[in-house]
């Protein structure tokens, strides 16, 4: 007459996980990047030379960490900064620009990340300030 166990309640342990992701969120996570952007028309046509990484904002000075316009070159800071690179969105609709901090490239019009490995457009640029940041080329990514 025994009855089987079913009392047995086995406590999973609480998902911290999930606390980390509210907490650091999309600000330092990864954001998947789009790989299309209708902003690109404006692009410079001559990427293959561009300002070293080392360059400071052209408005202040501001020494690193700041980001290339794609469309006319210009090395402008970050929002974290002085936000002179988005002023510069806002007064010439230059929409694309690249980031020397970690060569990611951000369109404000989009308001996204672009996958500059995958956007045609886009690809020599990156190689292009990957080896004036690190000295090398790109490795290359399988997909
Ligand atoms: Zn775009
Ligand atoms: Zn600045
Ligand atoms: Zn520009």
């Amino acid at each position: 007459m025994a009855k089987p166990d079913a009392s047995s309640s086995s406590r999973q342990e609480d998902l911290l996980e999930e606390d980390y992701d509210l907490i650091y969120g999309s600000d330092s996570g990864w954001v998947e990047a789009r790989t299309s952007c209708d902003h690109l028309a404006s692009l410079s046509a001559d990427l293959a030379h561009i300002p070293t990484p080392q360059t400071p904002c052209n408005s202040c000075q501001h020494p690193n960490e700041n980001w290339l316009c794609l469309s006319c070159k210009e090395v402008l800071c970050s929002r974290f900064v002085n936000k002179h690179m988005l002023q510069h969105y806002q007064q010439t609709n230059h929409s694309v620009a690249l980031s020397f901090s970690d060569l990611s490239v951000w369109c404000f019009s989009c308001d996204a990340y672009l996958d500059a490995q995958v956007i045609q457009q886009l690809r020599p640029v990156h190689e292009v300030a990957y080896i004036l940041k690190f000295g090398e080329a790109p490795p290359l990514r399988t997909i």
